[in-house]
């Protein structure tokens, strides 16, 4: 009894060696594409950007989850870092925080030659793979950055910006967020507004991937609907494991496996098991359940490490991926559907989106009609270019009220 019981434990050990280096194998070839990492928040908040500030070396940086030896550990071979401001900036300095959120992205890829390469489209992250670097890429998280501005969107483009989530946790003038199916807050846009198509259109022209973190159902199905290109959850699980409302239902899943969309899987506990405590199993189901509905083909990675306080017991930090891979491999999953899962499937989508992207260049003119002026929140903007006429007659009551005078001046009377 003693002797068979040790002997099964060799026995399951060696396997779980051979699936961990078998995972190794597969991720030197393929790396883990990852769709959402909050180290730049991290920066912001504990060094204020500062990259030569004592502590905030990202080779030897020890409170966060992600560093340069643990990413190396991890095999992840493409971050979508996140620009990612809070909605208390909206109506404020959104877009200058932004703008500096891309700045240190920029900068990290300075500083850090040797492990960092900021890219920009599908074939860049290729090329970054057989470099051996870590490819860099923009992901802004949250509408309210581009403050409602079609030229602002226009510009982060040019900054390197590849994903924009429609929403952060707040609705934005032409987008409503996950907290309305919560009921903590008013549904304002039914989905999206006017504007808020338009921003999705100039997406889709521009080459900027859409991601669904973050937002409302009615969103999700809207933009689903619209986007000529698939769209991405950078960071969500499957609603069906853990009714949260940040993860994604199953009647949204079949759009996505419509679509040839993707679903990269949050790792955070209360998207996982909806609890404090999760397991690397856990998230493993998620996979295999946006299989299971959607395909392999619509299933990627969002660990949300550097943006969340908790995490599964194995996946503690980001060098922890290939304990994952050794998972899946252990359920059965093929080496294609790893890959996939790893990287191939995003590259799939991103350069679908490129795709979109040229084909509408030569046939489409940028989007430029301007949000409505009593769309945007009080704060200190100036309404240059909103000239009176347009303004008003998107304010019932308001136009009356305007040719009020006129109509009472004694030329018409
Ligand atoms: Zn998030």
């Amino acid at each position: 009894m003693w002797t068979s019981w040790w002997l099964w434990a060799l026995v399951a050990m060696c396997a779980g060696e051979t699936w961990r280096e078998q995972a190794e194998r597969i991720m030197q070839q393929t790396p883990v594409i990852d769709g959402h990492n909050d180290l730049p928040w991290q920066l912001l908040t504990k060094f204020n950007n500062q990259l030569y500030h004592q502590g905030s070396n990202l080779s030897t940086l020890a409170s966060t989850h992600t560093n340069i030896p643990k990413l190396r550990a991890g095999f992840v071979g493409a971050q979508f870092w996140s620009a990612y401001v809070p909605c208390d900036t909206q109506n404020k300095d959104a877009v200058k925080r932004t703008l500096e959120q891309i700045d240190v992205i920029q900068r990290m890829c300075q500083e850090y030659p040797e492990t960092f390469k900021c890219v920009t489209s599908s074939q860049d992250i290729r090329q970054a793979f057989q470099e051996g670097k870590v490819a860099s890429l923009v992901g802004v998280e949250g509408g309210h950055s581009i403050d409602s501005s079609l030229g602002v969107l226009r510009a982060l483009y040019h900054l390197g910006m590849r994903y924009l989530t429609l929403t952060h946790s707040c609705n934005t003038p032409w987008a409503d967020n996950w907290l309305v199916d919560t009921g903590e807050d008013e549904p304002e846009s039914q989905g999206l507004s006017e504007f808020g198509e338009s921003v999705v259109r100039e997406m889709n022209r521009l080459g900027i991937m859409i991601d669904l973190a973050h937002v409302s159902v009615a969103t999700m199905k809207a933009a689903l609907q619209l986007s000529s290109a698939p769209v991405i959850f950078s960071h969500s699980s499957a609603y069906q494991l853990c009714a949260h409302k940040r993860n994604v239902p199953d009647d949204v899943l079949q759009l996505v496996k419509a679509t040839g969309s993707l679903v990269m899987v949050n790792f955070y506990t209360d998207y996982v098991s909806c609890s404090a405590q999760a397991t690397l199993t856990q998230v493993a189901d998620h996979l295999d359940y946006i299989k299971a509905v959607a395909g392999a083909e619509a299933v990627g990675l969002g660990g949300d490490y550097d943006g969340v306080t908790r995490l599964p017991v194995g996946l503690e930090d980001v060098s922890k991926y290939p304990d994952l891979v050794a998972e899946l491999l252990q359920r059965n999953w093929t080496e294609a559907e790893i890959k996939g899962m790893l990287a191939e499937n995003l590259l799939r989508v991103f350069a679908a989106v490129e795709e979109v992207s040229n084909r509408t260049q030569t046939s489409h003119k940028p989007e430029e009609k301007p949000i409505a002026l009593d769309k945007l929140g009080d704060s200190c903007r100036t309404q240059y270019g909103y000239s009176a006429a347009p303004s008003l007659s998107l304010r019932p009551g308001a136009l009356l009220a305007s040719l009020a005078p006129l109509l009472l001046s004694p030329h018409l009377l």
